[in-house]
């Protein structure tokens, strides 16, 4: 999941902060910040991205919508129908879970061939579960092989896009001082989405990386090591 930062509350010409007591008006700005894709999944989607409420605004069990909620800009992502659906309006407590804008959640899910989401093997006991509740929380383990009538396409989308970036990467194998072959890649990136997969699959390369990081508006910088290859670092004033 790609570590994010949304910024402060954009302001009105008076220099005054925007207040979104209409949520979805702030789904252009969270677009101009975040790009076009699920803060969650990843996947690029340029209808159905709709404001997400990290912290929902009408709680499962509550009778009425919490406003301070609703309309806070910081408890604004982007979503797909998918995971906005599987995530619903449980109820959430910020400290069970990662957050793409809150922690370097690149350091805590590991993906791998196909697409397959797990926490990372390096985490530690109580990371794990950290880690284990964001994907339950999003459905980031959803697979269409255990229910074949699923219209949750995510995981497959997901391999598909794997197998696009192995290719690249392939093809890029011979072809590596190529600058603008190298930017072509950073185009097809974009235009695929899932960030986490491309930053996995071109681990080993550390100029691609640099080129992930600054082509998908709103990546956290400061979670990368850009004297050490990019490596992923602690969040600070995040959980990982
Ligand atoms: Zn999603």
């Amino acid at each position: 999941m790609r570590p994010v930062v949304r910024g402060d509350c954009p302001k009105n010409q008076d220099n005054t902060e925007i207040k979104y007591s209409d949520f979805p008006n702030a789904r252009g700005a969270l677009i101009n910040r975040l790009g076009e894709f699920c803060s969650y999944c990843e996947m690029r989607l340029e209808a159905g991205l709709a404001v997400e409420h990290i912290q929902p605004k009408k709680p499962d069990g509550a009778t009425v919508v919490i406003s301070d909620r609703e309309s806070d800009w910081q408890n604004f992502l982007l979503a797909c129908p998918n995971c906005n659906s599987t995530k619903g309006n449980t109820e959430v407590i910020i400290e069970d879970y990662y957050w793409p804008d809150r922690d370097n959640t690149f350091r805590a899910l590991q993906y791998s061939v196909d697409g397959i989401i797990k926490p990372d093997a390096t985490l530690s006991n109580d990371e794990k579960l950290r880690a284990d509740a964001t994907i339950k929380l999003t459905g980031l383990d959803k697979q269409p092989l255990n229910n074949p009538k699923a219209s949750d396409r995510r995981w497959l989308n997901r391999r598909d896009v794997w197998n696009i970036a192995q290719k690249t990467k392939h093809r890029l194998t011979g072809n590596s001082n190529n600058t603008n072959f190298r930017e072509t890649i950073v185009d097809v990136a974009t235009g695929h989405g899932h960030w986490s997969i491309w930053m996995t699959v071109f681990k080993d390369d550390a100029d691609m990386l640099r080129r992930f990081i600054n082509a998908f508006s709103g990546t956290c910088h400061e979670c990368f090591d850009d004297t050490n290859q990019y490596f992923a670092i602690a969040r600070q004033g995040g959980q990982i």
